[in-house]
């Protein structure tokens, strides 16, 4: 990482380029800054931390890491440049019209920042964006009582507010083991990342994403989707129960 700043905050990887999505992004969780400092970027997470495709591969590259890194600590120092930051960089022409990816890994990790967040959105209303969020109980609070007109959400099951979630009128997402059996449970495919992950946001209310092909965390998650791991862990952190035989993280 050098210390010259980069031109733009949002960034695309192939598959966003393809589709016209630009990307703020933080690190994944937890962990600590190159200064020293700790973080948790997903208060809500629970059983997806260990099974996070956001801390595997390209996200451990020095230079991703580094970037992530980058713009947390923006955040964290100087939340109204960065708001500024944003809100001047998206009048440009090339967001207008185009979608906006508030986090590929991370979260909406404390109220301020979800409200800055709310404010950038207001303040570029040619521009679209759209998150996938594990902060119910923040959201409920901080975003659904008024939300921005330009943005979509979707619930991601797998974190320890996924009881909050009403699966039978609520917009989510779960991770099944393959495509059959996300299709058995009667959820709509997201397909791969490459053919877009708007569907969450503009498709079915009932979304399903086949797990990664990343072998250990396949191996982790076994026959399980991530509501039912996450359902298990609530139960033996409540006390005596059910218990998950295999696949638990
Ligand atoms: S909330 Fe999302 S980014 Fe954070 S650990 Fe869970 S799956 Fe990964």
């Amino acid at each position: 990482m050098t210390d010259k700043k980069p031109r733009w905050l949002l960034t695309q990887n192939t598959d966003m380029r393809r589709q016209g999505i630009y990307n703020w992004s933080i690190p994944a969780w937890a962990g600590t800054l190159p200064d020293g400092r700790n973080y948790n970027t997903c208060p809500s997470a629970g059983i997806c931390a260990p099974l996070c495709y956001a801390r595997q591969g390209a996200y451990r590259f020095p230079g991703v890491k580094a970037r992530h890194e980058a713009n947390l600590m923006m955040v964290l120092d100087d939340l109204p440049g960065w708001e500024a930051q944003m809100t001047a960089e998206l009048q440009h022409k090339r967001y207008q019209g185009r979608w906006v990816r508030c986090h590929d890994a991370g979260d909406f990790f404390s109220r301020e920042y979800t409200d800055a967040w709310m404010r950038v959105m207001r303040a570029a209303p040619g521009v679209k964006f759209y998150a996938y969020t594990k902060s119910v109980s923040l959201f409920r609070e901080a975003v659904e009582p008024d939300p921005p007109e330009n943005f979509k959400w979707v619930y991601s099951l797998g974190g320890r507010e996924d009881h909050l979630v009403d699966v039978t009128i609520e917009r989510h997402v779960d991770i099944f083991p393959d495509e059959e059996s996300l299709a058995e449970a009667g959820y709509a495919s997201r397909g791969t990342a490459s053919e877009g992950c708007l569907v969450s946001v503009l498709g079915p209310q009932k979304v399903g994403i086949a797990a990664n092909n990343i072998k250990h965390l396949k191996k982790k998650q076994g026959p399980h989707r991530w509501s039912d791991l996450q359902r298990a862990q609530d139960e033996r952190r409540r006390g005596p129960g059910k218990q998950f035989e295999s696949g638990r993280p």
